[in-house]
């Protein structure tokens, strides 16, 4: 049995924007992210404009149809940046298991803190009144036993709130709610179900789950799994790194592109920058990927595996080697795109790559050679930004549009 609690701060963005200019407190006010044209939305909104019945990701036109005195202010994600952290911090006087899931909600496991802050409730409060205290902002606080409860509860009462969801009584107060309110129950999962007949939570709790699966796939056992309260994921320490799936970056030249050597160098100067951001990341890549679009928007996807690396020469290789096997008609490219999957961090690593297997001494050195120039390159980067590149990419620069 775990105790969690799910943190929200409430209106975070004009929260702040309140904190800095407190005389926005008394109108109705909404951050979005560009107030001069009309294509915004909106990303936060105060208690007043809320009464109006502004909503997040509204456009601006239809909340000022709303409220035609809503005051708009520009996002500045700095300030909210700095202030998630602060919040971060007054939750890790609790705990060190403290995950944030997004820029103003945090996952708290508390169970091992009870012998030195008291039950949960006692803890969400302390923690919901410091935060107050301590930054002026208040939040709403879901506790459960596990963290999909947790962060439905947070949803149940806000601002200033905490809501408790346990075994016993979370059926009571889950089950009579739309099925929409199921945390990932999305529209068009929500139509799927409603479709079955399933319009409640309790509705899908109490389905036969071979039925959901059969027409849901995993996402349906999940679903219903938490329209249970069952959810076993584990809140993690403060600071954990994830090692993402993949990393890519690609190109839309300005004018379509037939020659193959010019391909080859767009190759090499993306492949340069994902192997300095695996590098940044302290992270080997197994799987190379292209993507060429034509000029008729006809997509082709070709991956290769690769021994384990971070090398820009070894991605750049194996990436023009696909180019060269499955562009031998020399129609017009529009877009390329280089992408390498199978990251693993390299601390984890121990297994000795099947290039340093396979290679005699030769290879060794050469590769070494690589790794050395590699990091010399890194280093003067540092220093003096990204003017420094490998001679193999100085020919026919053209003006490229960086789009990822
Ligand atoms: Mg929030």
């Amino acid at each position: 049995m775990r105790d969690i609690l799910h943190c929200d701060l409430n209106g975070f963005f004009a929260s702040v924007e309140c904190l800095k200019r407190p005389e926005l407190k008394n109108v109705p006010m909404a951050v979005c992210g560009d107030p001069d044209t009309r294509h915004g939305v909106i990303l936060a909104k105060n208690e007043i404009a809320k009464k109006y019945g502004v909503v997040t990701a509204e456009t601006i036109y239809s909340a000022k149809k709303k409220c035609p005195k809503l005051v708009l202010v520009k996002s500045n994600h700095s300030d909210y940046i700095k202030y998630s952290k602060l919040v971060n911090n007054i939750y890790l006087k609790y705990t060190e298991k403290v995950e944030p899931f997004s820029i103003d909600e945090s996952f708290l496991d508390v169970t091992e803190s009870k012998s030195l802050f008291g039950t949960p409730y006692e803890i969400a409060y302390k923690i919901k009144e410091d935060v107050k205290n301590t930054l002026g902002l208040t939040i709403s606080v879901g506790v459960s036993f596990n963290r999909i409860l947790a962060k439905m509860g947070s949803d149940l009462k806000k601002p200033d709130a905490i809501t408790v969801l346990s075994k016993e009584n979370f059926k009571d107060i889950l089950f009579p709610l739309p099925v929409k309110d199921l945390i990932f129950c999305g529209k068009s999962t929500c139509n799927t179900l409603n479709k079955m007949r399933i319009e409640t939570i309790g509705d899908l709790a109490n389905s036969d789950v071979n039925r959901i699966t059969k027409k849901l796939g995993k996402m349906g056992l999940m679903l219903y799994n938490y329209a249970n309260g069952i959810d076993s994921d584990k809140v993690e320490k403060y600071g954990t790194k994830h090692t993402p799936k993949s990393v890519s970056k690609g190109v839309t030249f300005p004018k379509d592109i037939t020659s193959i050597e010019e391909l080859s160098n767009i190759i090499r100067k993306l492949s340069d920058y994902i192997s300095t951001n695996l590098r940044k990341n302290g992270l080997t890549c197994s799987v190379v990927c292209i993507s060429i679009k034509d000029n008729m928007f006809c997509v082709i996807n070709r991956q290769k595996q690769i021994f384990k690396t971070d090398l820009y020469q070894d991605i750049s290789n194996v990436a023009i080697s696909i180019l060269k096997e499955n562009y031998t008609d020399n129609r017009p490219i529009r877009a390329i795109t280089v992408s390498v999957s199978g990251l693993e961090s390299q601390d984890d690593q121990v297994q000795l790559d099947i290039f340093t297997l396979n290679s005699n001494k030769k290879n060794d050195l050469t590769k070494e050679k690589l790794e050395n120039v590699t990091k010399t390159i890194d280093n003067i980067r540092n220093k003096f930004g990204d003017k420094i590149t490998f001679g193999s990419m100085i020919e026919k620069e053209k003006n490229i549009n960086e789009e990822k």
